[in-house]
């Protein structure tokens, strides 16, 4: 079972990503293991497609990137009070804190560094996950000023993160707009000037140019795969390729049940496909049954249920010529080739949950790009 990634989509959809900004720079969100494309791999490629920050969620990701040689600006944003943040100081990662214990925290670890920390504030402007609250805020700001003054930390960055942005008409998108200009405009009153701001994900960053600010943070796009498929797939290439070789092609008689449960029984003579791929390697035993297998050129459905190592593909009466060792692709970007939307659409999910999910024994492994 393998992963394949395609580094030269990476750069396309980047690249893609940087026309949408205009003068907005493009930081690239890796986190999760670059949506589980190997955050690294994934990294380099963006940065050389003229991608020029790398965003990901914890210090730990962040000092990862470093330690594998990427030099460019690495943001993260979400940790806990009782994080190491000396290492993400020393290795210069800018450490985005939510709260007055997370700037307490970071400024103790520069304290005992002997070096300043980078920081930047991510403000709650309506998703109420995430971010400073506004009853908080004006205590981070205080601090955040007096820390400044004391060299404890230089001021990056403000920004915000949108709740609704793959419906770009909805009106939430500009009230948080609204509240971040206003979060801007209260910084500045307190003294501290942000040297850039920025708030759109893909989503914002494909349908509201407006909002590009200095730059733009896509993830999912970065990736191949459209924030709003319903308006367009903005000529995104997918990256990810999930694929098994065929373990065994067995004839099963008419009246034979196929797999646990016998969920699925034969009404003729049939040729079926075993591909050693299973739950625990991220593909949902819910799909049993509801999905489509790429293999030998043509889409076979799969029956049964799906196991923890296998499931088994319907190959109809003729065999369609397919052979132990062929490779079958579950899902890819490719022509014919099974969407991650489909299994997202069939499983009531979305797409990012869909290539976040090969794992354990799935090889991951990269073509193209600049290694
Ligand atoms: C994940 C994330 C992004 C990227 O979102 P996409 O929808 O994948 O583009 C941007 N900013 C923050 C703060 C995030 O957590």
């Amino acid at each position: 079972m393998e992963a394949l990634v395609d580094l030269n989509a990476i750069a396309h959809n980047v690249r893609i990503l940087a026309q949408h900004a205009g003068d907005a720079a493009v930081m690239v969100v890796v986190k999760a293991d670059g949506y589980n494309h190997g955050a690294v791999e994934v990294g380099r490629a963006a940065l050389a497609a003229g991608a020029r920050e790398l965003g990901v969620t914890t210090v730990a990701e962040a000092v990862a990137l470093r330690a594998a040689g990427i030099t460019a600006p690495i943001l993260c944003w979400l940790n806990t009070s009782d994080t190491d943040f000396a290492s993400g100081i020393a290795a210069d990662i800018e450490i985005a804190v939510s709260s007055v214990a997370h700037l307490e925290a970071v400024a103790a670890a520069a304290r005992q560094l002997g070096k300043t920390a980078i920081v930047s504030l991510k403000v709650d402007t309506g998703l109420n996950r995430n971010g400073v609250s506004p009853t908080e805020y004006p205590q981070v700001l205080e601090l955040l000023a007096s820390l400044v003054a004391e060299r404890t930390v230089r001021f990056r960055a403000i920004f915000s993160h949108l709740a609704n942005a793959d419906e770009p008409h909805n009106p939430v998108i500009d009230m948080q707009r609204d509240r971040f200009l206003e979060a801007i405009a209260t910084a500045k009153e307190a003294g501290l000037q942000p040297e850039l701001v920025h708030l759109a994900n893909s989503a914002a960053a494909l349908t509201r140019p407006d909002l590009a600010f200095d730059m733009v943070r896509p993830g999912i796009a970065v990736y191949g795969l459209s924030p709003v498929p319903e308006i367009s797939d903005y000529g995104l290439r997918p990256a990810m390729t999930f694929r098994a070789r065929v373990a065994l092609v067995k004839r099963v008689a008419a009246g034979e049940g196929v797999s646990y449960g016998h969920e699925w029984i034969a009404d003729r003579d049939t040729t079926v496909a075993l591909i050693p791929a299973g739950y625990a390697d991220g593909v949902p035993r819910t799909l049993g049954g509801r999905f489509d297998v790429f293999l030998g050129g043509e889409r076979h459905p799969s029956i049964g249920r799906v196991c923890m190592d296998q499931l088994v593909v319907n190959l109809g009466e003729n065999e369609a010529g397919v052979r132990e060792g062929d490779t079958a692709i579950l899902f890819g970007g490719d022509t014919g080739v099974p969407h991650p939307q489909e299994w997202a659409d069939t499983l009531g999910t979305i797409h990012y949950e869909v290539v976040c999910s090969p794992r354990g024994r799935v090889v991951r492994s990269h073509i193209g790009g600049d290694r």
